[in-house]
This record gives C-alpha cells, structure tokens and sequence, in this order.
C-alpha cells in the first residue's frame, strides 16, 4: 500500500487529494484557498476525511506554509503518522508545450522547463513550479511526479494542430494547438474502453468534458487525434466565462471601440464572456437552466452552449470517420440531465437515441444512450486525482 498525493496548485490555492494506491481508494481531501492574499470572512482550508469536513481559517504568505499546515493536519487526524508516509506526489501541470508527451519524474531540468513555459499558461505554469518546489523542500524523499494537461494531445497530426499562419511561427514561438483537460480525456476514454469491454487501440471516441472550462476531443485507437481548445484554454466550447471560437478581427474591433487595452480584452474574452457573457446573469449552468422557460438570455446562452457542443461532434464524427461512443464528463457532463437530453436529441438522425431513464442516474458510468442506438453514448464521472496518482505509481515502479 502507497500513499499517493495528487496535487493542483494554483497562484492562490491548493487543491489536493490523498489516494491510496493500488487500492485506488481516497484517503482524505481538500482545498487551501487565499495563499497570499488578504482573507476574508470565510474558513480558507476545508479537509475532508471520513465523511467530516475539518475546516478553519489561516492566513499564509506562501505555498509552503500552507502545505506544512495540510502536512500537520494530516497528523493531527492521524491521516499519517510521518510525512514521510506520502512516498508520492503527482502535481497537475497546465502547460507542457512539445517538451512533454506523458508524465515524468520531477528534476531540476524538468522544473527548469516547467517555468519557461510559463510564456504559454502565464497564471498556471509558475504556480504549478512553486508547488512541486514547496514540496520538494518539505518531503525531500516523495518521488515527484509532473502530470501536464497537454501531454495526451501531443498524438494529433499536425495538419489539425496547427493554425493557418505563416508557418515560421509555429518554428520560432511554438504557435500551435496544445489543448487542454488531456488528463481527464485520457481517464474517460480508458474508462469508457472498459465499460464497453473494448480494447482503447480499436476505438473512435468524442470525449466531451463539460464544465467551468469545457472542451471536446476526437480519439482514435486511445490516441488524441484532434481537440477543440487551442494554444490557450480559451479556445472551442463556449464556457462558464470563456469566450471559445471568436473571429480574430472582432478582437481588434471592440478593443478600438471600448478603448481597451490588449489586457483589458483578453480579460473580457476570459472572464466576462461564455455563459455568463450571453446571459448577463450567470456563468454556473444551474442558475441558466433553473431560468430557462422565463429568462430569454439564460435560454439563448443554453441554446448557444449545446449548439457548440454538436457542432464539434459533427466536426469529429467527420474527422474520425465515425465515432464507437460519445462519453460526457466534468460538472455540467457528468450532473446535467437536460443538457445532455438537449444535445443527444439533436444527434437523433444519425441513428443516435436516448435512454431517458438512464440519463437520470448519477455518480458513476452509464450507457445512457438505447442499445440499439447506432453510437452508444456514456456519462463516466471524470478522475483527474486518480489518473495522476496511477501516473505517479507507474512511474514509482518504473524507477
Ligand atoms: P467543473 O469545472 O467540472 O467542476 O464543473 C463546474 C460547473 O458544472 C459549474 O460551473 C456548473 O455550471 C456545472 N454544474 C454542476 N452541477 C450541475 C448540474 N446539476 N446541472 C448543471 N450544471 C451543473
């Protein structure tokens, strides 16, 4: 039995997960928020561990701090005797650029490319350095293990990851499609090769993970052959405040006319838009569909989310020829009946019909689709800490 840490360490925050590992099984979980900023009036760390939430308010001015608080606590709960009793740590990183086609064990090299990536995910790629730094220094004897959100789209071919610019800047500044949410793509087409009892490598896949940020990927024989998100997450799907797909010249357009700064847009594009640009009330799913009958907005953004969503099945259904299964996951994927209702009927003339009553169910993976519609649509609860955490076990063994 290992202990096995998944970590997701943001500027302010450290979300985090303790597997056991090969058992699979989840220890204990949490979040430390406001790390180096001001608090405010709420508790700022939640642990949870056997069904209670210990929670409480802390202020800390860095990373390290607030893992040595998780650390203690940890004891305190008896959770683990030593820290030394965590012998991994596997640390979710945004960006991997082509440097990083799967996980690797952490070194000074490894970090060292880490934060020159930062050029591509400026607010991730140095938080996700100063975590794995903060853990080094603390438990020096953990293997540490980098698990990037690229790595698995690193298979597309490259006429579908690159953009139709001069060609010397894909050579010279690495302007290219990396995408995004590789782990919990990779986790669900896994998980829906063994729901199907098929093997990954004889598989079409459009994975579709729906959720704050939400994005679509064609797989082919478990390999990424394209996806929707681009050289930034803010590409694809409409999202909770993502734009996705814009057209480049309406940048430049409303920039001139709103007197923005290039910040100031690409905040807005980031931020203000998606779902909550659309329907001027909220980016939260929830609160659109509660308001879909009366609120023409939160009904026209609803309608624009899953307009996007068939369109880029359609667009992989082509790509790949075909498609075996449609698999939803993340917030919205994996908790909204009616938006997958909503998406799976406008897929009805391809032969594609949905089990109602299935598409009720909750929590864990689910042909929600008739058996004998023509493609078999799954939700899988996604698994991002577990797929990390396998990463890291293999790589332990691999050693
Ligand atoms: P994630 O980023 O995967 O954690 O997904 C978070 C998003 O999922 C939230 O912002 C909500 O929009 C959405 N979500 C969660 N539960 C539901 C639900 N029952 N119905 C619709 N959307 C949901």
């Amino acid at each position: 039995m290992t202990k096995i840490l998944a970590v997701n360490a943001g500027s302010s925050s450290l979300k985090f997960k303790l597997l056991e590992m090969p058992e699979e099984s989840v220890i204990a979980e949490g979040v430390i928020e406001r790390i180096g900023v001001d608090l405010d009036q709420d508790n700022n760390v939640t642990i949870k561990f056997n069904g209670e939430k210990h929670k409480q308010r802390k202020h800390f001015d860095n990373h390290e701090q607030a893992i040595n608080l998780m650390l203690n606590q940890f004891k305190e709960l008896g959770i683990v005797k030593d820290f030394n009793d965590i012998k991994g740590i596997g640390h979710r990183v945004v960006a991997g650029g082509e440097w990083f086609n799967k996980s690797v064990l952490v070194n000074d090299e490894v970090l060292k490319k880490i934060e020159r990536l930062a050029s591509y995910a400026p607010l991730h790629n140095p938080a996700n350095a100063l975590g794995i730094k903060a853990f080094s220094k603390i438990i020096p004897d953990a293997t540490e293990v980098a698990v990037f959100d690229t790595a698995f789209h690193q298979t597309m071919p490259r006429e579908n990851y690159l953009y139709a610019v001069p060609y010397e800047y894909y050579t010279k500044y690495g302007v290219r499609r990396y995408g995004a949410h590789g782990t919990s793509h990779k986790y669900v087409s896994e998980q829906a090769a063994k729901f199907l009892n098929k093997p990954l490598d004889q598989l079409k896949l459009i994975t579709l993970h729906l959720g704050a940020g939400a994005s679509v990927a064609a797989i082919k024989n478990g390999k990424s052959f394209d996806t929707s998100m681009g050289f930034s997450p803010l590409a694809g799907l409409i999202m909770g405040t993502r734009s996705g797909d814009v057209d480049y010249s309406l940048v430049d357009y409303v920039k001139n006319k709103e007197g923005l700064s290039d910040e100031e847009i690409l905040n807005i594009l980031n931020h203000k838009s998606g779902l909550l640009g659309i329907s001027t009330i909220s980016s939260d799913m929830r609160d659109l569909l509660d308001v879909y009958d009366t609120n023409d907005h939160a009904k026209l953004a609803v309608d624009m989310f899953v307009d996007r969503v068939v369109e880029y099945i359609g667009r992989y259904y082509f790509e790949l020829q075909g498609a075996d299964a449609i698999v939803f996951t993340a917030g919205i994927g994996e908790n909204s009946v009616p938006i997958r209702k909503m998406v799976v009927e406008k897929l009805r003339f391809l032969g594609i019909e949905l089990n109602q009553e299935a598409n009720e169910q909750r929590g864990k993976d689910t042909l929600i689709s008739t058996e004998d519609s023509k493609i078999k649509v799954l939700m899988i609860p996604t698994n991002e800490e577990l797929e990390i955490a396998r990463d890291v076990e293999n790589l332990m063994q691999a050693k």
